[in-house]
């Protein structure tokens, strides 16, 4: 362990019995940033020092690539460890690596590794997650863990338990979206809820958030960054590349360093109630969304039960409860509608996919009553 050591253990200290990062003492946001993957020696020396170049707290690069398909860059291997271990001692930046079963762990301890992360495959897998804890009792390297791939938020705050249990107390957690079927503007639906929900079940335990998994494009990771931030998020985890286009892998979203500086200055942070600031302004706008909220709630009790009644007419004529092009024609319509109304597409899907999953559930009811 390096210097470069001393500093990540400094904003890394022990609060709690999860281990919290004191980040309130700490600059936020916090900067994590590097490549999908390291791919030469050069490219990520060269990356690590434009990183460094423009105030990034920790490096990261991943050199065993979990692919969702064969035959895609599995990532350089060990080889890797040497050329992390240079951006150590040559840019004095923290480094952190993604470990997936006991030798990534042991290969990553040997070599000095400052900071581990477990991969939202990998914490999807609670065997998985229990071998990469138990190659870690009695070793107190801190580790950040990325939400399953699934939005399954007890697996996550899961596999911190594990981890907690063999005595890794700086532990972090990264939001990196959720897999998703069908169309979306994101590589991985973001769930902002699932973030904030384990947010409430482990408060003190540093919170960062990826918008280069999220987005899968690197026009998006602004929006995503700033949304982040606004949920109070503690840091940033993005994939940065001297040559994006030329990744191996994730090019569509990765950022030079000159371009992640650019996003960084963007960025607007704001705290959760500024001094001076008296709440009372926002009351009569928090009574309208209250009230708005409620007509809301009306009007979808009022929906399901027309729903019902359609309902009771399948039932009675010995009809399929879906029939696809009234679903597309709804749709359709929704979305014609909803867009001059400045609503997004993203949105209007969810919410009618929602609404027409429960009136689903309605009819199948009454259908087998
Ligand atoms: C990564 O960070 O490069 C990565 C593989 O991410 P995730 O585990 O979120 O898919
Ligand atoms: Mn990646």
């Amino acid at each position: 362990m390096g210097d470069s050591t001393i500093e990540a253990v400094q904003m890394l200290q022990v609060m709690d019995k999860y281990g919290a990062w004191p980040v309130a003492a700490h600059k936020r946001p916090l900067l994590i940033a590097g490549p999908c993957s390291a791919e030469t020696e050069e490219q990520v020396l060269q990356t690590a020092h434009g990183l460094k170049a423009i105030g990034a707290d920790i490096f990261r690069s991943g050199i065993w690539k979990p692919r969702t398909r064969p035959g895609s860059f599995e990532g350089v291997g060990s080889i890797g460890l040497q050329w992390l271990k240079r951006v150590q001692l040559e840019t004095g930046l923290p480094v952190t690596v993604e470990v997936a079963n006991a030798r990534h762990v042991e290969e990553a301890l040997k070599a000095g590794i400052d900071i581990l992360w477990i991969g939202a495959r990998t914490t999807a897998n609670p065997f998985a997650v229990q071998e990469v804890a138990d190659a870690l009792e009695g070793v107190d390297i801190p580790v950040l863990v990325k939400n399953p791939v699934n939005p399954d938020v007890a697996l996550w705050i899961g596999a911190v338990e594990r981890l907690a249990t063999s005595g890794i107390s700086r532990l972090g957690a990264v939001h990196r979206g959720v897999s998703q079927y069908g169309h979306s503007i994101y590589r991985n639906r973001p769930e902002w809820q699932m973030a904030i929900e384990f947010r409430k079940a482990l408060p003190d335990l540093l919170l960062i958030n990826d918008p280069s998994h999220i987005s899968g494009n690197r026009d998006l990771i602004q929006s995503v960054a700033q949304m982040a931030l606004d949920l109070k998020f503690d840091g940033l985890m993005v994939e940065t590349h001297i040559d994006p286009d030329a990744a191996w892998s994730d090019s569509r979203q990765q950022v030079t360093p000159v371009q992640l500086a650019e996003i960084m200055r963007q960025l607007v942070v704001r705290d959760e109630l500024p001094e001076g600031v008296e709440l009372k302004s926002v009351e009569d706008l928090r009574t309208a969304i209250n009230e708005i909220d409620d007509q809301l709630l009306e009007m979808l009790s009022y929906r399901m039960k027309v729903v019902d009644d359609i309902g009771r007419f399948k039932k009675m004529h010995n009809m399929t409860i879906f029939q696809e092009g009234r679903w597309n024609e709804l749709m359709a319509r929704h979305l014609e509608k909803s867009g001059p109304k400045g609503l997004s597409e993203e949105f209007i899907i969810q919410l009618f996919r929602a609404i027409h999953q429960e009136s689903i559930n309605k009819q199948t009811g009454i259908l087998n009553a």
